[in-house]
């Protein structure tokens, strides 16, 4: 049965659709997610949510009571109300998205029950196309974001919202651009090898390195209405790290569960792949807005840094890079959309080599890169290494 709740709106000319399609949740579902949301609250504590982490969830709903109950209707319509009008905002705000090409867009997402919040969301490349884009999302999601606040008198936090789906849509211009079937279609062919020759990390190593240029930009992309953007050099230390101990390792079930868990979607902290692809995407715009002379700031604790002080060398980047600090880089808009529109135009092999560019211009050692082909072709061996053992 159909159950949708739609909203739309004409935005720059094109006739916007918001359709969040109920048909597979039913007060059940949602009595079980409530369930679930509070138990995992409780379970939390007061364990401070990272501010990094794209998982948290607001610590207002730590102090409040949970609703008792919450009727389907309720939910349906203040989900449908408060994520069309952030939608609407996001797509007159992020003009560099360009999502679609036709007079009609729709962006379609399918609520589901998604246990132990295992995802959010979900893209569906193949049912997408130039006037849709299609997703699955958990329930639990507009529950924690949008309804239970509601209740609990507490802040619905709209910059969370946009920034899922200023994410999401990176994903569904990579699509539109062919890029994912591309994608696709190597991971396929590596993991083929990697089977054949029992070199099962191959294919980890392969997705993590695509990974950065796709997870990577949509992060850099989500926080581009953030104050900063955050560079941790313990952050980049710790991914080589667990890539390594990857890539020696034998057991294949073993190698999933680490790499989901330390490497890949699971870890959204400064360590994993989003934010380290989120970093070579930030160190591109800042090359990119040196060359340009466009205006950037980077800030180390109380101190700040010009595009100004850059260009008279009164500090050197490869310095900053080195170490133990976090940086903050603020770009303008200007830097930005160039960042953007660089990146956004090629895949992940062209993607690290703009990367190496940006590494060499500025002189940052070798350790400090996140990716290389040099490091590439090391952990490679690493694992060529483990197999012969
Ligand atoms: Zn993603």
């Amino acid at each position: 049965m159909e159950d949708i709740e739609l909203r739309t709106l004409p935005i720059h000319g094109v006739n916007t659709k918001i359709s969040l399609d109920f048909s597979s949740y039913t007060q059940r579902a949602l009595d079980q997610d409530l369930k679930e949301l509070q138990e995992y609250q409780q379970l939390q504590g007061q364990r401070k949510a990272e501010d990094n982490d794209l998982k948290r969830v607001e610590p207002l709903l730590l102090t409040n009571v949970f609703p008792k109950n919450i009727s389907i209707d309720e939910f349906k319509k203040k989900s449908a109300d408060f994520f069309s009008q952030t939608m609407f905002h996001l797509f007159k705000e992020q003009t560099n998205l360009n999502i679609t090409s036709t007079r009609e867009f729709e962006l379609h997402i399918k609520i589901l029950r998604i246990p132990n919040r295992a995802f959010y969301f979900e893209y569906n490349n193949n049912e997408s196309d130039d006037g849709l884009a299609s997703f699955n999302g958990a329930g639990i999601w507009f529950l924690q974001t949008i309804v239970l606040p509601t209740y609990m008198s507490a802040r619905i936090d709209y910059a969370i919202i946009a920034r899922y789906f200023a994410h999401e849509l990176v994903h569904h211009q990579d699509n539109m651009r062919g890029f994912l079937n591309l994608e696709n279609k190597y991971l396929r062919k590596i993991k083929f090898i990697a089977k054949e020759k029992d070199r099962y990390a191959l294919n980890y190593l392969y997705t993590s390195l695509t990974n950065l240029r796709t997870e990577g930009l949509a992060d850099f992309n989500a926080r581009s209405n953030s104050d900063y953007q955050e560079i941790n050099n313990e952050g980049i230390h710790a991914y080589h790290e667990n890539l390594k101990t990857l890539c020696a390792m034998q057991s294949k079930w073993k190698m999933t569960r680490f790499y989901v868990k330390t490497i890949g979607w699971e870890n959204l902290t400064p360590s994993g792949e989003y934010s380290n692809g989120r970093v070579m995407c930030v160190t591109i715009a800042l090359w990119l807005a040196t060359l340009s002379k466009k205006e950037y700031f980077i800030r180390i604790g109380d101190v700040t840094i010009t595009l100004q002080d850059i260009l008279q060398k009164k500090y050197r980047m490869n310095k900053l890079f080195s170490k133990q600090q976090i940086i903050r880089v603020s770009l303008s808009r200007e830097a930005f959309a160039d960042a953007y529109t660089a990146i956004s135009a090629v895949q992940s092999d062209k993607f690290i080599a703009y990367y190496e560019d940006a590494c060499n211009y500025f002189r940052i050692t070798e350790k400090d890169r996140v990716m290389t082909r040099e490091q590439y072709a090391a952990l490679v061996k690493t694992i060529e290494v483990a197999v012969k053992k």
